[in-house]
């Protein structure tokens, strides 16, 4: 297939400048900078070290699974409420095991209360957003796995800022539980009057900020925690969808640990050209590798895998791409894989803009055609910059973070 005749826009612009390493390619952060550790906290913890912890605070070790029960059951952290647990040595059971994690700083609200972005600040001030979406028979929470993020993608707003720090298992999984907290006081809107059912977040997606396997050990002490159905959140795997940018060897060692999640690949390009200026991470694992280590992830779970395609106006959405993208899949198999494409995104000094709605049409159509399921992605929360790559630390955030609590 003939490249089209239209200009491709490469992601360089007037007033935009990517960040670089010392020899001039876009810089790639994948060590967490040094800062203080979190607290550590029943979440970090295995069930063999919360007993240890326990006992470690002068208490039996049956303890830390009334502990556990409390903040994963009914998401206290209240020790007055902890009325199982023995008064004396209880308020200094609950600061050493479930220490205060995130501090909501800012909550912003869209889709008639149905879509809430939340701003936490973390005990060293480093931010962090969530989006907890309600849709119907399902309530999804969006986690950040990163304060920040090292990837540098240019058309993403957290990229642009950089990786602030690594998130411990705990600080992510406190985001779901926070979030319950709050459904169950009935702060997201769009339940339906009479239903008194209880609610909770029932799908996570690892699309916040972050690339979650660039922090592979914490994501998946903080799955385990999310799926252990005794002394966890008890979610299922299937409802959760880790999101990644391609880091190819930490795909493979995903595949290995046998967890049936959803695996999404953040492909945006078929081909290496394009992908280098788009994803800098191409530079380490190109496209092959990363589809290859996506189709061996389908091969061992069974789970379909999702391509994420984000279409930009003339860089990456012409009907010739479409058609390479289905032949690299199709060279896989079939019924392996979905696509989902997302019409990029606005953010701040953004030069790329969406594809139009018949090159939308047409892409989605290509891939249909050639038997590859394919829909395009309704991405929540534009009005309050909480959608796909716009999560971003703000002048104003920092301000609202800085005022006392
Ligand atoms: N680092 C992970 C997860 C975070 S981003 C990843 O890259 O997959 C979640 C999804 O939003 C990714 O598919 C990402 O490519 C996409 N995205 C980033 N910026 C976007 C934008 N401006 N518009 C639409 N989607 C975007």
């Amino acid at each position: 297939m003939e490249p089209s005749p239209i200009r491709q826009v490469k992601p360089k612009a007037e007033g935009w400048e990517q960040r670089k390493d010392a020899q001039g390619r876009p810089l790639l952060q994948f060590s967490s900078p040094k800062r203080g550790k979190p607290p550590v906290h029943l979440a970090d913890l295995t069930p063999e070290e919360r007993i240890a912890k326990a006992k470690e605070l002068g208490l039996p070790g049956f303890r830390a699974k009334q502990l556990a029960k409390h903040y994963f059951d009914r998401w206290t952290r209240d020790p007055e409420k902890m009325t199982d647990l023995p008064k004396e040595g209880r308020a200094e059971l609950v600061a050493g095991m479930l220490p205060n994690l995130l501090t909501e700083v800012r909550r912003m609200q869209t889709d008639g209360g149905e879509t809430i972005k939340f701003l936490w600040k973390l005990h060293d001030g480093a931010l962090v957003e969530s989006v907890l979406m309600r849709y119907p028979g399902r309530i999804t929470l969006c986690v950040s796995s990163q304060a920040g993020c090292g990837m540098n993608c240019p058309f993403c707003a957290t990229g642009q800022n950089g990786l602030t720090r690594n998130m411990s298992a705990a600080e992510i999984v406190d985001q779901i539980v926070r979030a319950n907290e709050i459904i169950a006081a009935g702060e997201l809107g769009g339940k339906r009057e009479g239903d008194n059912s209880a609610e909770r977040v029932s799908n996570i997606v690892f699309m916040g900020m972050g690339e979650p396997l660039a922090n592979y050990a914490r994501v998946m002490q903080a799955i385990r925690v999310m799926i252990d159905k005794q002394q966890g959140l008890g979610m299922s795997a299937r409802g959760i969808t880790v999101s990644t940018v391609g880091l190819a060897p930490a795909i493979r060692k995903l595949t290995e640990e046998d967890i049936p999640v959803t695996f999404a690949l953040s492909l945006h390009a078929p081909d290496d050209t394009l992908r280098d200026e788009m994803i800098p991470v191409n530079s380490r694992w190109k496209v092959d590798e990363v589809l290859d280590a996506a189709r061996a992830y389908f091969d061992k779970t069974g789970r379909r895998v999702s391509i994420e395609y984000a279409l930009i106006k003339n860089m990456n959405d012409h009907p010739w791409r479409a058609e390479l993208l289905a032949d690299r899949l199709l060279e896989r198999g079939k019924g392996w894989v979905h696509v989902n494409p997302i019409p990029l995104n606005p953010t701040p000094g953004s030069v790329w803009d969406a594809s139009t709605i018949p090159a939308q049409r047409e892409f989605v159509r290509i891939l249909n055609d050639r038997g590859i399921p394919t829909t395009i992605r309704d991405t929540r929360g534009k009005e309050i910059d909480g959608a796909c790559g716009q999560l971003v630390v703000t002048e104003e955030d920092e301000r609202a973070a800085a005022l006392p609590a």
